[in-house]
């Protein structure tokens, strides 16, 4: 199969090309390379640097390459972000992946894989969290990756589109060749490990006054290449249907947890701080993935922290500068 992955520079997007490729599809990856990186894009991958916002640059990519289904993971990604600039969510977001989608009608595209997330859930009734619980998103980023879930059961209707909505719980770890790296860095491993390395003074930990059991928020780490294996198990059940599904570990890991378990892998000792609460951030969120692995007998290979967390410690220190030395030898390469 020929599939078109949007964002596939970025940290998720370029391990599900890594294991797209893998599995012996053929990729082509659209991306503006406004977060993604061009190192992280897997070499056997087609490279469109083009943006969403440019409906022609997507049918071009369309008539040029005829791909047999859409894996949708470029957007703005960032919760707290979302709360201070608002349209660049509810407008870019959205209006980009509707670009998407339009195009994707227009050409007979009826495949596609929406990278969605555990922000819809805002305040969960309980955890951990499954298809059933009421949607309340949690910001302007949680209502865009909604209103694009809302869209599709009409293309469905009206086009035939066969979907999948996967919400990712938190994207964590690395592949072998692939990990994360953020300008500027947000995400709590990440932070941590650039303080194991000595880049970073400390960690702060963002309230320890919630509701936990040692009162610091309580997340669900899910490795990128379990993320992947879901978005490839999904696009082959398209056949039998379009699906919704919650991507997590079930299991959740307070942040002093993640302090703690990245302190054993690393060996270093990662001073902390506590610092005052960040606005948005629900106490607990811990996804309930029983009905992938019930329907499509998805189940997590690294289901524990330390096995993820020595994913990203092996990248993060393979890689220092993150994908900055990759793109300097590559440029040099180029000259
Ligand atoms: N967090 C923290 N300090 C940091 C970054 C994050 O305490 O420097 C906390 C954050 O409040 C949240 C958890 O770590 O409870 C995971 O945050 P991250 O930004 O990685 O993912 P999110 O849950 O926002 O998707």
């Amino acid at each position: 199969m020929k599939i078109l992955v949007t964002g596939g520079a970025g940290y998720v997007g370029s391990a599900a090309v890594e294991h797209l490729i893998a599995a012996g599809e053929s990729v082509v990856v659209f991306d503006n390379l406004s977060q993604g990186h061009r190192a992280a894009v897997h070499p056997a991958a087609t490279l469109i640097v083009e943006d969403l916002a440019n409906r022609a640059a997507i049918d071009g990519a369309m008539t040029a390459h005829r791909p047999d289904a859409v894996m949708h993971f470029a957007a703005n990604s960032l919760v707290g972000e979302s709360m201070q600039r608002p349209f660049l969510y509810l407008a870019n977001n959205v209006t980009n992946g509707l670009n998407l989608l339009e195009s994707m009608m227009a050409h007979g595209v009826r495949r596609f894989i929406l990278s969605s997330t555990a922000n819809l859930f805002d305040r969960p009734a309980r955890n951990p969290i499954d298809e059933t619980e009421a949607i309340v998103p949690g910001s302007p980023y949680g209502e865009s990756k909604y209103m694009l879930e809302r869209v599709l059961p009409w293309l469905e209707r009206i086009y035939g589109l066969r979907y999948a909505a996967l919400r990712y719980f938190n994207a964590a770890g690395a592949t072998a060749e692939r990990g994360e790296d953020h300008s500027p860095e947000l995400h709590l491993i990440p932070i941590v490990l650039e303080v194991a390395l000595g880049q970073r003074k400390q960690v702060t930990i963002f309230g320890e006054d919630y509701p936990t059991p040692d009162g610091t928020c309580v997340r669900d780490y899910i490795h990128v290449s379990d993320l992947a294996r879901a978005h490839i198990l999904a696009l082959a059940a398209l056949e039998s249907g379009s699906r919704v599904y919650n991507l997590g570990n079930g299991q959740g890991y307070s942040v002093r947890q993640v302090i703690e378990t990245a302190r054993q892998v690393t060996g270093k000792p990662i001073p902390v701080e506590v610092g005052l609460r960040r606005a948005g951030d629900p106490a607990t969120l811990v996804g309930d993935s029983a009905k992938i692995l019930r329907e499509l007998g998805w189940k997590p290979e690294f289901a524990s922290l330390q096995a993820i967390v020595e994913t990203a410690w092996h990248w993060h220190s393979r890689h220092p500068n993150g994908y900055a030395a990759d793109e300097t030898a590559e440029s040099m390469r180029h000259q």
